[in-house]
């Protein structure tokens, strides 16, 4: 039915490749492309004969919208899936508008160069103007609207968990629990363990730059910033206990504050350990999570992307990483003139996730999304022209998709809260 073309075959997309290929009759062909060709032929290989989808791969570097074009044009897709980093996002989104194609990604655009003149006066007057000052923000992806719009296209948004499914549970909760939602706490636990005293589930670069980027959340109306890792609470969570979490600012709840009429305040937490947060801490203290290049005996480099070389590649972690996630979000508003809250979360067994496709849970919970949300575009199921998050679709298909694609969610009436 549908022919996709895939860009990035790091640890997310190995995961929405193999699920696209347990839906051949959605899915009739892919193509795999990537920086590096030989890990696109590897899982290839890997697919070959286990699944009816038509595979073929190509080399591309995305951040060159003249090779994503080439490459469209040579492919003709329905759909592309940017699953490479968000210093593409901009690169393929204009690809895709030149080609006239539906447009999916997993994480905002953010800019590779952090130093760049241009975008740096563009991020500091978002500084002022917005109150928040991480790198990441859905303004360079917003102004793509009317272009999408006109053009008769789609481009979906984060069809990650987080972002992704914990927008679309916001949506299921305004559409089935609330007539208003007040506040939304997304808590995003991962009680894994890999057995290195320190590594990343996610690529390195970017998961680093999150988590030491200042917190911020929304309240009343506005933002309000916090020192990194500030914020701390404890929640006992099902099916992994009790962990410290960490406030901190998350794209989400600025697509939330938005589309979410009345909520009054979003919070994102994120639990980490102790090795974790120690090992960041002396990590930035002695300047390898800077992005600035520094000259080191005749060469440049970038200290967070030599630290990258250094570090365990996420998409190893798969064989040894044991426990479980739990991501979700608890709500607090009104029903029917009573106050109510409610809690929707997934739990999801990083081994189970092994057994099925070879990743670790974190890789697996945000693939899986990108799956669906890829399958919700070319079924027609969400069908909107312009540039949207997931909360600004029908939640029901895509959660009916959670349930039957590895990903089961559960709603609990009067959670604890968190303070
Ligand atoms: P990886 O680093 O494992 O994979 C990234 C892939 O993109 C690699 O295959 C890499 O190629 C490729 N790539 C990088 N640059 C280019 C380029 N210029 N042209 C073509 N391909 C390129 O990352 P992950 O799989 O961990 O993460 C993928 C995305 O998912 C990221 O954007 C991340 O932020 C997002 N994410 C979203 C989450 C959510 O819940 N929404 C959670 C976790 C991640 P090469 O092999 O050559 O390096």
């Amino acid at each position: 039915m549908a022919k996709v073309l895939v860009i990035g075959c790091g640890g997310v997309a190995s995961v929405a490749i193999r699920k696209c290929c347990m839906h051949s009759d959605v899915f009739t062909e892919l193509c795999i492309a990537s920086r590096t060709l030989s890990k696109c032929d590897a899982l290839k290989a890997k697919l070959t004969g286990k699944t009816k989808t038509k595979i073929t791969t190509a080399q591309v570097d995305a951040d060159k919208p003249e090779e994503v074009i080439a490459l469209i044009q040579k492919v003709k897709p329905d759909l592309v899936m940017n699953i490479a980093l968000p210093y593409q996002d901009l690169a393929i989104m204009d690809a895709c508008l030149a080609c006239g194609v539906n447009y999916l990604d997993t994480a905002n655009y953010e800019p590779e160069n952090t130093d760049d003149p241009a975008w740096r006066e563009t991020y500091e007057k978002r500084c002022r103007e917005e109150g928040f000052s991480a790198y990441f923000d859905y303004t360079w992806q917003w102004a793509y609207n009317d272009k999408y719009k006109k053009a008769g296209l789609t481009a979906l948004l984060g069809s990650g968990f987080d972002p992704g499914v914990t927008q679309v549970f916001c949506a299921y909760a305004q559409k089935h629990l609330f007539d208003t939602i007040e506040t939304i706490d997304i808590l995003d636990c991962n009680g894994g363990d890999h057995g290195y005293p320190f590594a990343t589930n996610f690529n390195p670069e970017i998961n680093l730059r999150e988590v030491s980027a200042p917190g911020s959340y929304w309240e009343n109306g506005k933002w309000v910033e916090v020192p990194a890792m500030s914020i701390r609470r404890t929640y006992h969570f099902d099916g992994v206990g009790e962990k410290d979490m960490y406030l901190l600012h998350h794209e989400e709840i600025e697509s939330l504050a938005k589309n979410i009429k009345g909520v009054k305040r979003i919070r994102f937490f994120m639990t980490f350990g102790q090795s974790y947060l120690t090992h960041m801490k002396c990590l930035e203290n002695v300047g390898m999570l800077s992005t600035t290049p520094v000259e080191f005996e005749g060469k440049e480099i970038v200290p967070i992307q030599f630290l990258k070389a250094l570090l365990p590649d996420p998409a190893s972690l798969g064989p040894r990483t044991v426990g479980k996630t739990n991501i979700g979000c608890i709500f607090t508003g009104v029903k029917d003139g009573k106050r109510k809250t409610a809690y929707i979360y997934n739990v999801c067994d990083h081994q189970e996730c092994y057994r099925e496709v070879e990743s670790q849970a974190i890789s697996y919970t945000t693939g899986v999304p990108a799956m669906i949300g890829a399958m919700m575009l070319v079924t027609g199921k969400w069908n909107k022209k312009g540039v949207y998050t997931p909360e600004e679709f029908d939640p029901d298909p895509f959660m009916q998709a959670l349930n039957e694609n590895g990903l089961p969610w559960k709603v609990v009436e009067d959670p604890a809260l968190v303070e």
